[in-house]
């Protein structure tokens, strides 16, 4: 079966925690032992792994990113958003964290996170247990 969060993003580039939301899905899936798979089935948003303790460190993702890959940099794509799929790319689309005793098994500092780089919008993020 497969699960799906909906986000809901405010400004353009943006890093959401969505690690309780997941824990919630793996709780529902009563899977014990297994995997979870979590997938972003856009191409100017992105998921990532990261420290949900000091919400600096993702306000420091975003404006290292920002600098890497500016906003305007006469791309070729003429939709004007490059620089988010530039980042898309980079960040990836999918990660997968191990599931133990119905929990999912994270660092201590560690949080799933959803990394919006062309909003607002209203995204998918695509939720698959494996046993
Ligand atoms: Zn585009």
């Amino acid at each position: 079966m497969l699960h799906t969060i909906t986000v809901s993003t405010h400004k353009r580039t943006e890093i959401l925690d969505i690690t309780s939301e997941v824990q919630k899905l793996v709780q529902e899936s009563k899977l014990k032992e297994g995997l979870c798979l979590v997938f972003v089935p856009h191409t100017t948003a992105a998921i990532t792994i990261n420290e949900n303790a000091d919400p600096c460190v993702l306000e420091d993702i975003l404006q290292e990113l920002e600098k890497t890959i500016p906003f305007d940099d006469n791309y070729q794509h003429l939709e004007g958003n490059s620089a988010a799929h530039v980042k898309s790319s980079l960040m990836g689309s999918s990660i997968s964290v191990i599931i133990e005793n119905g929990q999912l098994k994270l660092g201590t500092w560690q949080g799933i996170c959803f990394c919006e780089f062309d909003g607002p919008r209203t995204r998918q993020v695509w939720i698959k247990m494996i046993s």
